[in-house]
């Protein structure tokens, strides 16, 4: 079966040589015929240093790992976004890539959530161009709850009290958008957070032909996708021709991240194709996950794998 990961990351400042060369090999490991480089990562504190240069890596990354690989660009701050997103798209990307907006941690620093007005031109342009846009938004629930969040999620900051938005404002965020750009090509990066809301996941892809679900782990997605895995199967029947895979593997690809990855490919082989109950673990998450496999048919899951992504592409 033909696999693409479709959602990875430049972290780490690597000559592109190197960064391939560890995405080949996870690529080797896990099967996937090639990448899709999202230019901007969580990461971005030093924003004026490398991270400035976020779009020239991702196209360095894209022509490295060659013929089947594919990069979406990243919009900087500023209010030409439109025609930014236009260069990118005349420089070779394949596509666009949102997180500033929808990634509340960004908030204190980038108060404009994707309804603002700054956004407006950008998403015109993008619905009437056909432009793939994936798009970062939200986090999940426990995020506004300290006693819940993850160590990971701690660590990294991603814990929010009263001075942020609200998850539930994030949520109206996003369905505003849609409601305003009701035909725009854009996947809503895992899962848009909607595993906690599975029937609101039906109800968006029933309404906008255009939305694609990014299936990348948070690996809280499938434990949630588990609690209701009658509904999740259905969706995947339904949807699966609009879901497309991805692992936010980083291009420094050593040690626990390495581990994390191998973690997420064993739960989400398991989630989609495997039977029964099962818990994963391994050193980069002690605690273990526990997933339900769906059995989805092979034709879905050739679908998810890979030819989704090429139709959201405009490519099949
Ligand atoms: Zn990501």
């Amino acid at each position: 079966m033909k696999k693409i990961d479709f959602h990875i990351h430049i972290e780490a400042d690597l000559p592109a040589a190197e960064s391939a060369a560890y995405l080949k090999d996870m690529c080797c490991r896990h099967g996937y015929s090639g990448i899709n480089v999202l230019s901007y990562c969580y990461n971005a504190a030093d924003y004026d240093g490398y991270h400035a240069h976020y779009n020239e890596a991702a196209l360095a990354l894209k022509k490295e790992m060659g013929e089947g690989s594919f990069a979406f660009g990243c919009l900087h701050y500023g209010e030409d976004y439109a025609e930014q997103a236009s260069a990118c798209m005349a420089a070779g990307f394949d596509g666009i890539k949102l997180l500033r907006g929808g990634k509340p941690n960004y908030y204190k620093a980038y108060p404009h959530l994707y309804d603002d007005p700054l956004y407006a031109e950008f998403f015109a342009l993008a619905e009437e161009r056909y432009i793939p846009i994936i798009m970062h938004n939200n986090d999940p629930a426990y995020g506004w709850d300290l006693a819940k969040a993850t160590p990971r999620a701690i660590q990294n900051g991603w814990v929010y009290d009263e001075t942020y938005p609200t998850h539930q404002r994030y949520f109206e965020a996003a369905e505003n958008v849609l409601r305003r750009y009701p035909r725009l090509k854009i996947a809503l990066a895992h899962m848009g957070f909607y595993s906690e809301n599975i029937e609101k996941a039906f109800e968006l892809m029933e309404s906008y032909p255009g939305l694609y679900m990014d299936m990348t782990p948070a690996l809280n997605i499938y434990e949630e996708l588990s609690q209701v895995p009658e509904r999740a199967r259905a969706f995947f029947l339904q949807y699966g021709d609009r879901c497309f895979f991805g692992t936010d593997a980083s291009n420094l690809l050593v040690g626990e991240a390495r581990a994390y990855n191998d973690l997420k490919n064993a739960v989400t082989d398991h989630f989609f194709a495997g039977e029964g109950y099962r818990e994963f673990s391994n050193e980069s998450r002690p605690k273990p996950v526990g997933v339900t496999g769906l059995q989805l048919p092979q034709v879905v899951l050739e679908q998810l794998y890979y030819h989704n992504a090429m139709r959201f592409l405009g490519r099949a």
